[in-house]
């Protein structure tokens, strides 16, 4: 899933980016508060959380807080700030934000805080998809082949081959276009060929062709991919 992080400090910034990407998810970081509250309203969609520092140039946190709840998103938002008194925190809640991260902090009190607040989100995330023979465990961050006889083998994938076909995953018999899938399993800074998507398609398919699975997704010429449900 997809995170965006407001956060001006460089050095915190790319210790959360690393981290967070070394954990499935991907991440798009913002270093101001315009920045960051464009990447939100271009992209309203795509996020499933939002990581953003209390105090920021141009924009601040809480302004972005109050911005997104005033537009109805109902995007949950963890808020990082170096502040601690109790009329702040107070303050952050009542804009909008749904928890609270006093710097410093461990990531593994980040991760812990983004695992909840993605389990109490609207958008609740279901312990594991199943679509056709694929089954995805998101308890071991695993995706299985299940055969005939309801047997199931564990495929190891990528980080990236892990996203990419748990977003088709999330969307069986529909045709995600190729800046859909760019925009949700790559952040908006990388660099990178046009043939990107196409290219770890490609990947993803050998893998699943071992299992017998290569054809399971589908190329729709001139829009993107559909991953159906049923074997045509
Ligand atoms: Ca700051």
């Amino acid at each position: 899933m997809k995170i965006l992080l407001i956060e001006d400090e460089p050095d915190l910034g790319a210790i959360i980016q690393t981290s967070l990407s070394h954990h499935q998810y991907v991440v798009d970081w913002a270093q101001d508060g315009q920045i960051g509250w464009e990447y939100l309203i271009t992209n309203p969609t795509i996020y499933s959380l939002a990581i953003i520092d209390w105090m920021l140039p141009k924009v601040s946190g809480i302004e972005i807080c109050r911005r997104l709840r005033a537009g109805k998103y109902t995007l949950p938002i963890l808020m990082l700030t170096a502040r601690d008194r109790m009329e702040d925190k107070i303050t952050g809640l009542d804009a909008g934000a749904d928890d609270y991260l006093v710097k410093p902090f461990g990531m593994e009190e980040l991760l812990a805080r983004l695992r909840a607040l993605h389990r109490r989100a609207p958008t609740f995330q279901p312990e594991q998809l199943q679509v056709g023979q694929l089954r995805l465990d998101y308890g071991n961050n695993a995706v299985f082949i299940i055969n005939s006889a309801g047997q199931e083998q564990s495929i190891g994938l990528t980080a990236k081959e892990f996203q990419l076909l748990e977003y088709l995953m999330q969307h069986p018999d529909w045709t995600l276009t190729h800046d859909q899938i760019r925009n949700r399993i790559w952040a908006l800074d990388t660099e990178s060929a046009s043939n990107i998507v196409a290219a770890q398609i490609r990947l993803l398919r050998k893998k699943l062709a071992e299992f017998g699975c290569g054809d399971a997704i589908e190329t729709v010429r001139g829009f993107g991919y559909r991953l159906n449900s049923i074997n045509k």
